[in-house]
């Protein structure tokens, strides 16, 4: 465990994270994530080289397009960032082991849906799918012990949330559901009932903010995904540590 290599993380985790801003915008407009490249959405002003270094080139530009001074979301360099230091994070947690695959795939696809739920309000099959089926597939070359709670994880997970999608009849979106499937997958049964628990509890709090700050009331859609990634982050690096905890208190 070595500070370069954590430096190297957040860097590599914060370039990864400028093309997840990419996916998760472009995606569920059906647009390539390839071509065009990035490109100020307002003048078409292709960015230079030096405008492509994540979160430096937002503050050399100070959050202005160069060409017609469209003011840039603030949620580039800050997915920038967050992705650089979740890749950091987790190479500190996990180390150099086969998990490690597992645990970056997972917090990329955190930060993807995250960007597209935000902005949308939609969590894109066309994102869900190719990250379901490679932790499919690395999930039965990485365990988890025992194997089968992967599986079990994956089936509580998506039928929980089916379940309550029918009871509040709709108050739960479809990705939603199919997310926590893939969070079944990677967490296993316990931490992902967990991850539902904390989604919850961020999810109200977060609800309650938006509804004294706009004062709109219960019309104002807030979307769901954001609260189950944090939720999910933080079960999965605490999640064992927390049932810990939990059984001192009662043993
Ligand atoms: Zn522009």
């Amino acid at each position: 465990m070595s500070v370069v290599w954590i430096l190297l993380f957040f860097i590599y985790g914060s370039i990864f994270g400028s093309f997840f801003n990419v996916v998760g915008l472009r995606v569920p407009k059906k647009e390539s994530i390839v071509s065009p490249p990035s490109h100020c959405t307002n003048c078409n002003r292709k960015l230079r080289p030096l405008d492509l270094i994540p979160i430096f080139s937002f503050i050399a530009l100070r959050g202005k397009c160069r060409g017609c001074g469209q003011i840039i979301s603030p949620m580039y360099p800050l997915m920038e960032f967050l992705t650089g230091v979740l890749f950091a994070f987790t190479y500190y947690q996990v180390g150099f082991k086969y998990e490690l695959i597992i645990a970056l795939l997972f917090v990329s696809l955190l930060v993807i849906i995250t960007v597209s739920d935000l902005t949308y309000m939609i969590i894109p099959d066309k994102v869900l799918l190719p990250f379901a089926i490679a932790l499919l597939i690395l999930r039965w070359l990485i365990p988890t012990a025992p194997w089968w709670d992967s599986l079990l994880g994956a089936a509580v997970g998506f039928f929980v949330l089916f379940f309550i999608a029918i009871v509040s009849k709709g108050g739960m979106g479809g990705g939603d559901i199919k997310l926590f499937f893939v969070i079944g997958l990677v967490l296993g049964t316990m931490n992902t009932l967990m991850t539902l628990f904390f989604a919850s509890l961020i999810g109200s709090v977060v609800g309650i903010y938006v509804l004294k700050k706009t004062g709109k009331g219960r019309k104002t859609p807030v979307p769901f995904g954001p609260s189950i990634a944090v939720a999910a982050v933080i079960s999965y690096f605490f999640g064992a540590d927390f049932v810990e905890w939990y059984q001192q208190l009662f043993i």
